[in-house]
């Protein structure tokens, strides 16, 4: 299993990080990258990724903090992304859902950072949120046939997934899918059952985004790496195959995207 999306930086993880890490390689873990969202947190990933063999990192500033992208945390985050265990540009993109920097300022963070992943040939860890036909906007706007990165933690419609996948993205799934109401007894399947059913199966990746979203069965805990496997069982029930499936399927493509 690879956990395409962790935060293991965060202070949630302070007690106990080195058990938490070990707990998922000794269960089946294989790798997994941690994702920056700010100057700091890309910093601690950078330095999780150099201690550890089998843990990667990203680079990015998060929507939320648009404000603070400039020439310095630009150029910080140039001279991170040379290291070689940081193999992607992210978490970056658009969030309109809370909206905590100006869309005009995300936007222009969003267009800096693509081009910042543009220059290192590296790809993309993308968060999107209630935005997703400005940021198609954005990405069809540059002369490219075909960009290479994830939409992390998916959670939109079919056709918009689509469209993703046309412009040549991964998509990743969170514990979220495991907790929408499955109503398929009376006809009435949640969209996202759709979206995974429909998805070609070299496209998807797994991810926590831990300490958020636990997914069922650990609703109210604190997220961590190894509760990815209940995400690939949610998967492999939704598509009615087998676990081992998704776990392979899953990590072939993280590997791929990533060349880890
Ligand atoms: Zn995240």
């Amino acid at each position: 299993m690879i956990d395409s999306h962790t935060h293991i930086d965060f202070k949630e993880f302070n007690d106990d990080r080195e058990k938490v890490i070990k707990r998922f390689f000794e269960n089946g873990g294989e790798k997994m990258i941690n994702v920056g969202c700010d100057l700091r947190s890309s910093i601690r990933s950078c330095e999780l990724a150099k201690n550890n063999e089998n843990i990667f990192a990203s680079v990015g500033i998060h929507p939320h903090d648009a404000d603070t992208v400039d020439k310095n945390s630009l150029k910080k985050l140039e001279e991170l992304s040379k290291h070689y265990k940081v193999i992607a540009v992210g978490e970056i993109g658009l969030d309109y859902f809370r909206n905590l920097s100006s869309q005009e300022r995300q936007i222009e963070a969003f267009r800096l950072q693509l081009e910042l992943a543009d220059n290192h040939n590296m790809p993309l860890i993308i968060h999107c949120r209630d935005a997703y036909n400005d940021l198609l906007d954005i990405l069809k706007s540059y002369q490219t046939d075909s960009w290479h990165g994830v939409i992390h933690c998916f959670a939109a419609s079919q056709k918009i997934a689509e469209e993703f996948l046309d412009l040549g993205f991964y998509i990743g799934f969170t514990g979220i899918i495991t907790y929408y109401k499955d109503r398929s007894k009376l006809g009435n399947k949640p969209e996202i059952y759709r979206v995974i059913e429909n998805m070609p199966l070299d496209k998807i990746l797994i991810e926590t985004d831990c300490p958020y979203l636990s997914p069922v069965p650990r609703r109210g805990e604190r997220n961590e790496p190894l509760f990815v496997r209940y995400v690939a069982e949610k998967i492999a029930h939704i598509r009615n195959t087998s676990l081992e499936e998704i776990e392979k399927a899953t990590s072939e493509n993280a590997i791929k995207l990533f060349n880890i």
